[in-house]
């Protein structure tokens, strides 16, 4: 990656066959850094041209190449690599995507620290994810083998750019799969530094490619690629359900990993101190844009008022401000398109009848960039549109409730079912609500997740496979079924 002086804007290009290139139609689009709202880096657009000149290198790669032949235990000396070079640059790296995203910047360098272990857990797993034999008695030997699932179309969001990646790459490549990796419009800077980190530990040529560009032309030209095996998206359930339609004609295997609308169930005996933290820490970190955010906050009757005071409290220390400074615990939303669809659902909140007992507007002292106030809407209701939507924005909707089934029931009326908390000390009650609600992932009495070394993914509209742990390698291999007459 270079800085282009005639500019002052860092140049991105592509990456293809192992090689950083310019698009085959020279063109190039800019990113914005959000914390200024202005063009910081200018970034190689990628055509259908690119795509095809990609793909011929993942296909060679995949149909001759070593990378899906080799050992897994081969492979997985690779990533680990790969994990060393992430924790090397992880300053850098981590400097790059607070820019890109406007995200705190210990944030960001912590993303790019976890996604160095995402690389170290997959370095180790592509040998220990193996076959059975099914017994058949003594006249035949009956067994299935994992095998690498092909060429794969991996598109990201733009919400963490590198540690997405990290989670689409990791198991790919530790099962032998090739790859052509879409990073997001908004944040397409630090996809390039991965495709360098990938050949500079070793995988073979045209085994990763990375083709930033536009979603709607080269995203969908991906999903109905024919030399294509699978597509692995995370994004909006909207665009999910694009790649499913232009996927269908070439039969692809598909994995999605799309919105949310994650309740929050506190109740009255719950530890309120810890809950209220992890209420506003799951509401405003990374400024809402969080698939797992939670959204929902289902306020037992009985403690309402004082929890409500309690959120108030800590959102009003939850600092909005520079992503490089230290203190920083919020920044800007991606866009100006963002903003605009945070402050309308804002207004629709309003509209609506919910009460903004904080926030509502950009804050007073931060007048460049996308900045939004962190925003709590009270006494709201499961059916109002602040509750069902994914906003996708700093925007807690908090709703009362009387008891278990009620809570239960309101949880999982919602399309979407990605994830959910509960927070209780009688723990028989909260884990029948982890069980009643219809969701991929449930925390109690906490916010947090097995995090690598746990499926994550959705039920409902949040999703179809469970990236992560050795659940993540099920998307990247296929079973053959070996079956040996010895009579
Ligand atoms: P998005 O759907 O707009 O874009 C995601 C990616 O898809 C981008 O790279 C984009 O360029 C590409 N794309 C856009 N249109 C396409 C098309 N027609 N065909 C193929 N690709 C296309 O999503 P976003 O706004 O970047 O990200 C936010 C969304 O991602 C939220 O809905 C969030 O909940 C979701 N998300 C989900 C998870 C999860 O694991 N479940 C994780 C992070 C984000």
């Amino acid at each position: 990656m270079a800085v282009d002086t005639a500019s002052e804007l860092r140049k991105v290009q592509l990456v293809i066959a192992g090689k950083l290139v310019d698009a085959a139609e020279g063109e190039t689009f800019e990113s914005v850094n959000p914390a200024t709202g202005k063009a910081w880096a200018t970034i190689a657009k990628a055509s259908n041209e690119d795509v095809d000149r990609a793909v011929a290198a993942a296909r060679k790669a995949f149909d001759e190449g070593p990378w899906p032949r080799m050992q897994p235990f081969a492979r997985g000396r690779v990533l680990a690599k790969m994990a060393d070079l992430m924790r090397e640059r992880a300053d850098e790296i981590g400097e790059l995507e607070a820019q890109d995203t406007g995200k705190p910047l210990a944030r960001a360098r912590g993303e790019i620290l976890a996604s160095a272990m995402v690389f170290d857990y997959y370095a180790g797993a592509g040998d220990k994810f193996f076959g059975e034999t099914i017994p058949f008695g003594e006249d035949a030997l009956s067994m299935t083998l994992r095998e690498p699932l092909g060429v794969c179309a991996q598109i990201v969001p733009w919400n963490f750019p590198f540690m997405m990646s990290a989670w689409k790459l990791g198991p790919a490549l530790a099962a032998g799969c090739t790859l052509i990796l879409k990073p997001a419009s908004n944040t397409p800077v630090t996809a390039q530094i991965l495709g360098e980190i990938a050949y500079e530990a070793g995988v073979p040529e045209g085994v990763v490619n990375v083709l930033p560009g536009p979603g709607g032309q080269i995203g969908e030209y991906l999903a109905s690629h024919p030399l294509i095996d699978k597509v692995a998206f995370t994004g909006e359930t909207e665009t999910g359900a694009k790649i499913l339609k232009a996927s269908a004609d070439t039969i692809k295997k598909v994995s999605l990993e799309l919105g949310g609308k994650s309740p929050n169930i506190v109740f009255a005996d719950a530890d309120m101190e810890k809950a209220a933290a992890a209420a506003v820490g799951g509401a405003f970190g990374n400024s809402g844009q969080v698939c797992t955010a939670r959204t929902r906050l289902f306020l037992d009757k009985g403690q309402y008022d004082n929890f409500m005071n309690l959120i108030v409290d800590q959102t009003e220390s939850f600092k909005v401000g520079d992503p490089m400074a230290d203190d920083t615990l919020m920044g800007p939303v991606i866009s100006d398109a963002q903003w605009e669809r945070v402050n309308a659902y804002v207004e629709i909140g309003r509209n609506e009848g919910a009460e903004v007992v904080y926030g509502g507007a950009r804050p007073s002292a931060l007048n460049d960039g996308y900045f939004y106030q962190p925003t709590i809407f009270a006494q709201a209701s499961n059916d109002m549109r602040i509750a069902r939507e994914e906003i996708f924005g700093p925007v807690l909707t908090v709703i009362p409730f009387d008891d278990v089934d009620d809570v239960i029931k309101m949880a999982n009326q919602n399309d979407y079912g990605l994830a959910g908390s509960v927070w209780s000390q009688d723990i028989n009650k909260a884990l029948r609500v982890a069980k009643g609600v219809r969701t991929g992932m449930m925390s109690v009495n906490g916010s947090g997740s097995a995090g690598v070394f746990g499926p994550f993914g959705g039920y409902k509209k949040s999703g179809i496979g469970r990236e992560l742990g050795m659940h993540g390698l099920e998307l990247y291999t296929q079973v053959k079924s070996i079956h040996i007459d010895l009579s």
